[in-house]
Formats: structure tokens, C-alpha cells, sequence
């Protein structure tokens, strides 16, 4: 049985008042929970991890610098990440490739570096919304993995994330049937590189505007195995439902 993973990515929204978000959600988890990881601004990694004790809830950050240490001005590495409680790191957001220009290279090192700090990497792909139309998107999926993933990844240091840059924050989400065909490649391909041993094993979630009256529909797929969610996961009532879901799937 893979794990399954519902993620919330609070993105640049939260200061400490919106911890008691995470108070609120403690309260409506389910008995039969998946794995819940909050991934808050980095201000905010301390005392989240606090706040959810030993709920089971686990805390993330949003990005880390490749390096452990050094004269990179604004920046924090995994080992920081880590000292917070932390246990886990999203690389290769999409809103972090465009505007800092990040490359599959780059995001390559931070999940090494994420390892080498004992965090989990929450690695993110996904195709535009021009290469959505053009019918480019298992090409830029596939580039993607070969070259964000690498070589010693396991299905215990790496969750895979399938999030359409068309579909994050816009309402608008792949039909059934495109997030099942984009899924089922994901899964083969890594299966391919890494056998099935491993390949099998590593959580696919998908990431795209996930809200409590579309997951359950998503959550249908064979190889989506959580999700990704920016905006619905910034409140407990919404974050909730989504994680029901999972755990109903
Ligand atoms: C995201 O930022 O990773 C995301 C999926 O956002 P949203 O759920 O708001 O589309």
C-alpha cells in the first residue's frame, strides 16, 4: 500500500494568528487520517510545529537553498529547515521556476540537499498552460522527471507532485481522464528508472486547484495518492473535507 499525502502549501499568506488554523484542523482530522503535512511560510515553521505536537500532523517548507551554509543573503537550507522540526520541503514549485527562474538542475540539488538534511522532498512538476494546448504535456513531464529527480530518490525521501500550471489558482482543473493519463505515465516512468520496488512506492499527488467538492472525484484516480493544495488548505473548514476525502479514496 503506497502512502497517501494531503499537503497544504500556505504559500506567502500567514502570520502567527493563522496558527490557529492549524489548532482548528487538529480538531476535525479523522480517525483513519492519510499523512497531513502543512507547509507554512518559513517564519512560521517553529511554532507550527509546536501548535500540532504530537497530532501526527507534519510540517514542511516551501523551498530551501541548495547549500547548507554560507553567504546567500534571505536564503535558508534544509539544515535550517530541519532545526525547525520540520521533516519535509517543497522544491521546484512552479511559482518558484518562473519567477526566480529555478531549472530542473537546480531543483535537482535542493532535494539532494533536503536528504542530506533528513527532510523528505515534495518535488513539483507540471506543464504550462500553452504546453497544455499544444498536446506537450507528457514531453514536458517527462523532461521534468529526468531531470528534477534524482538518482537515489526512494519512496521514502521523495513525494512527486503534478501540479498544471493552468490549474494553480485559477479554478480551473484537468478532467478525470487527463489527470489519470498524466499520473499513469508519471508512474511508469519512474518505475521504469528506479524499478518497481521504488517506483510503485513513491506518492503521486496532484496539485491544481483542489477543493472539498472536487477531490473525492480526484482522489478516484489509481495513481493519485493525495493532493498538493495552496488556497483550500489555508483554512481548517476547507483543508478538512479534502483530507476526509483521502482518507475515504
Ligand atoms: C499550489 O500552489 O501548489 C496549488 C496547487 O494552489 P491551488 O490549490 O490554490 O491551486
Amino acid at each position: 500500500m503506497r502512502r497517501k499525502l494531503a499537503a497544504g502549501n500556505w504559500k506567502m499568506n500567514g502570520t502567527a494568528a493563522n496558527l490557529a488554523e492549524l489548532e482548528a484542523l487538529k480538531a476535525l482530522l479523522p480517525a483513519n487520517a492519510p499523512e497531513v503535512l502543512i507547509c507554512p511560510p518559513a517564519p512560521l515553521l517553529f511554532r507550527a510545529h509546536e501548535v500540532v505536537g504530537d497530532t501526527g500532523i507534519q510540517i514542511g517548507a516551501q523551498d530551501c537553498h541548495s547549500h547548507e551554509s554560507g553567504a546567500f543573503t534571505g536564503d535558508i537550507s534544509a539544515t535550517m529547515v530541519a532545526d525547525t522540526g520540520a521533516t519535509h520541503v517543497i522544491v521546484g514549485h512552479s511559482e518558484r521556476r518562473e519567477a526566480y527562474e529555478e531549472h530542473d538542475s537546480d531543483i535537482r540539488k535542493k532535494a539532494k540537499a533536503a536528504w542530506a538534511a533528513g527532510l523528505t522532498a515534495v518535488i513539483c512538476i507540471g506543464e504550462s498552460g500553452d504546453d497544455h494546448e499544444a498536446n506537450n504535456t507528457l514531453e514536458i513531464i517527462a523532461g521534468q522527471l529526468a531531470g528534477s529527480l534524482p538518482d537515489a530518490t526512494t519512496a521514502t525521501n521523495t513525494v512527486i507532485a503534478y501540479e498544471p500550471i493552468w490549474a494553480i489558482g485559477t479554478g480551473k482543473v484537468p478532467t478525470l481522464e487527463q489527470i489519470v493519463q498524466v499520473h499513469d505515465f508519471i508512474r511508469a516512468k519512474i518505475v521504469t528508472r528506479f524499478g518497481a520496488e521504488i517506483g510503485d512506492m513513491i506518492p503521486l499527488l496532484y496539485g491544481g486547484s483542489v477543493k472539498p467538492d472536487n477531490a473525492a472525484t480526484i482522489f478516484e484516480a489509481e495513481n493519485v495518492d493525495g493532493a498538493l493544495v495552496g488556497g483550500a488548505s489555508l483554512k481548517a473548514a476547507d483543508f478538512a473535507p479534502i483530507i476526509q476525502a483521502l482518507a475515504a479514496s
